[in-house]
């Protein structure tokens, strides 16, 4: 994945309603992009990026970790809760 596409479908990804199929590209891509984690963290806090993708799904650990490495927070347990799950 190219960084303007990963850019195009940040939105789409914080509102849950990326493609399914581009879903595992777009997160090996903030995995291993600088750039793109930069992007990410600036376009929402990371507080409330995972408030809205822990919704439905756990976090990979990369992503988990680039935008919580990005936002500067010390802790990531006040930064970015983990996932609730209602099993
Ligand atoms: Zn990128």
């Amino acid at each position: 994945m190219k960084c303007v596409e990963f850019q195009e479908l940040m939105a789409a990804y914080l509102e849950g309603e990326i493609p399914p199929g581009k879903r595992d590209a777009f997160e090996q891509h903030i995995a291993s992009c600088e750039r793109c984690q930069a992007e990410m963290s600036d376009y929402e806090s990371c507080t409330r990026i995972f408030q809205r993708f822990v919704n439905d799904e756990d976090p990979p650990d990369a992503l988990r970790k680039a935008v919580f490495e990005k936002c500067g927070c010390k802790d990531p347990s006040e930064c970015c809760p983990p996932p609730k799950r209602d099993k």
